[in-house]
């Protein structure tokens, strides 16, 4: 399977600590790579359940309320795979919806995807390296949801970048591709799931019949982090239980 081996290589993921973002950081450690799990919680959990496995990780203090943040996490050590996986969401109905509730999840959701993301590329090009860049965009990427009016702009926001910087860096070797992950029991959908009406409405969608975990999401991130993805570029892959299907 050396399509699929992530040996060698060293990837930075934001958001490890829980949700998506630890199966990501479990399932690429697994594939071989080292691993830093960026955020602004403390990755212990993460690190020792990799580290358990026998592979190797290591954690760093990132808060991207700061979108700038990451500007100088690239220069202390050489990576080769970026996932772009914190996330944040508010909700409120779009007559009420504050400027507050609007920036936070725009800093965090999209401009600091955006200058993380421009942070490791200056990085990679510095050294003339190879890389690959993976965003978590959204169902709202291509939907428009309910009462999330910041948290669907940032998300379509996601999917253009992803397609604009795919457009401007492949013929330097960096892939940036992302996923949109369907509904994932995570601490992001615990208010959806709380509601009785809403869990039913939307269970009723999925093709499969269930909810997704974390770890349904982690393949597609280590395809897209392997050697298998080498041709792919600026591509959104849904993972959602055929929701986009219906
Ligand atoms: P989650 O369990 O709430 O995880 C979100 C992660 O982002 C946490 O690690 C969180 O850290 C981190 N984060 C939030 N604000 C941050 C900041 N200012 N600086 C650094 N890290 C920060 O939710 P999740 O479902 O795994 O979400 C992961 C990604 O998937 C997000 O981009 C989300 O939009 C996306 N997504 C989720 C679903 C779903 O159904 N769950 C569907 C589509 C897309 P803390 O623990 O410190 O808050």
């Amino acid at each position: 399977m050396s399509m699929f081996s992530l040996a060698g290589r060293h990837a930075l993921i934001t958001g490890a600590n829980t949700g998506i973002g630890q199966a990501i950081a479990i399932a690429v450690a697994s594939a071989g790579a080292s691993v830093t799990c960026a955020g602004r919680s403390s990755s212990a959990q993460t690190v020792s359940m990799i580290a358990g496995a026998g592979g190797e990780a290591r954690e760093l203090a990132l808060d991207l309320s700061d979108p700038m943040a990451a500007r100088d996490a690239f220069a202390e050590s050489a990576y080769d795979l970026l996932i772009n996986n914190a996330g944040i969401i508010r909700r409120a109905d779009a007559v009420d919806f504050s400027e507050d509730d609007w920036d936070a999840v725009m800093d965090v959701n999209l401009k600091a995807v955006f200058f993380t993301s421009q942070a490791f590329a200056r990085a990679l090009m510095s050294r003339n390296a190879s890389g690959k860049i993976v965003n978590i965009a959204s169902l709202l990427s291509f939907q428009g949801g309910i009462r999330v009016a910041s948290y669907t702009a940032a998300k379509h926001g996601v999917a253009g970048i992803t397609k604009l910087l795919a457009n401007e860096w492949a013929s330097r070797g960096i892939n940036v591709n992302a996923i949109a992950p369907g509904y994932i029991a995570t601490n992001n959908t615990e208010a959806l799931r709380a509601d009785e009406e809403r869990n039913a409405a939307i269970l009723a969608r999925i093709p499969a019949g269930r909810w997704g975990r974390a770890e349904d999401i982690a393949g597609t991130a280590v395809y897209l982090c392997s050697p298998a993805a080498d041709y792919v570029h600026g591509a959104i892959l849904n993972v959602d239980g055929g929701w986009l299907a219906r």
